[in-house]
């Protein structure tokens, strides 16, 4: 379970449960100070992309530099309860439930977003 009970973020309360997908899509996270992100808190893992801000630094997979692989396609943040505002406040149903189903690119829903369909089933709750 992803949780986090302070700060200025929402905190998304998700049974990820080994699940990494949004840690490993093609967006970047970007550092925001005002999700209380303290760019000093990650060293030299992250970059400047200019006309957007600090991110943190991506693997050549793809996959963001503090995933750590826990064997059998699970996993876990390395860095979490002080991982970025934007992760500690993603929800994936919410993201299933949100008008980006029908904006984004299909290429791009998934499979983050058909993780979150998922969710909201386990919970009787069809996106
Ligand atoms: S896709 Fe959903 S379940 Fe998977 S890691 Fe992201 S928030 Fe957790
Ligand atoms: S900081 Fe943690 S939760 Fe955020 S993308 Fe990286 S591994 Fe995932």
């Amino acid at each position: 379970m992803r949780t986090y009970t302070s700060g200025p973020v929402n905190p998304a309360n998700v049974p990820c449960n080994g699940c990494t997908l949004c840690c490993k899509g093609p967006g970047r996270v970007v550092l925001h100070p005002g999700l209380d992100d303290d760019i000093t808190r990650y060293g030299t893992d992250i970059e400047l992309i200019p006309d957007v801000g600090y991110a943190l630094v991506k693997n050549k997979d793809n996959s963001c530099v503090y995933l750590v692989d826990d064997g059998d396609g699970k996993g876990h943040c390395g860095v979490w309860p002080n991982a970025p505002g934007v992760c500690r406040s993603f929800d994936c149903r919410d993201f299933a439930r949100s008008k980006w189903q029908t904006l984004l690119d299909p290429s791009l829903r998934n499979p983050v977003m058909a993780k979150g369909r998922e969710l909201l089933k386990d919970l009787g709750r069809e996106p």
